[in-house]
């Protein structure tokens, strides 16, 4: 029985939270650093599943990068949310949110649209 040769592991580029950034990492989250500037940033459970030639960026070096490519007429193409990622993103910002509310109850808590 043949067995067909593995497909290449894919290039994904993932943009992740600096710990400097004073956020509350999701629970299982590791460190791990930027491989443009070597910021520690924050991986997520669900990117530690990813199977794949992962590249690490901060938000700062993703945006560079991002600008860069599309200087030169080759923006990148974003492949969406991973569903446990959005999940995860929820999470943080329920948190976020009570957080808030918490902290600054007498503020008014204007609306962000
Ligand atoms: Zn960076």
């Amino acid at each position: 029985m043949m067995t067909p040769p593995p497909p290449p592991p894919p290039e994904i580029t993932l943009v992740c939270i600096p710990v400097a950034a004073n956020y509350t990492p999701i629970k299982g989250s590791q460190i791990v650093v930027c491989m443009q500037c070597m910021e520690p940033v924050w991986f997520s459970p669900s990117s530690q599943a990813l199977r794949g030639n992962i590249h690490v960026l901060c938000g700062d070096c993703a945006g560079i990068q991002v600008m860069l490519q599309t200087l030169a007429g080759d923006p990148p193409q974003f492949g969406g949310i991973l569903p446990n990622q959005s999940e995860e993103l929820k999470a943080a910002l329920d948190e976020t949110n009570e957080e808030t509310k918490d902290n600054d109850s007498s503020q008014p808590n204007p609306h962000p649209h």
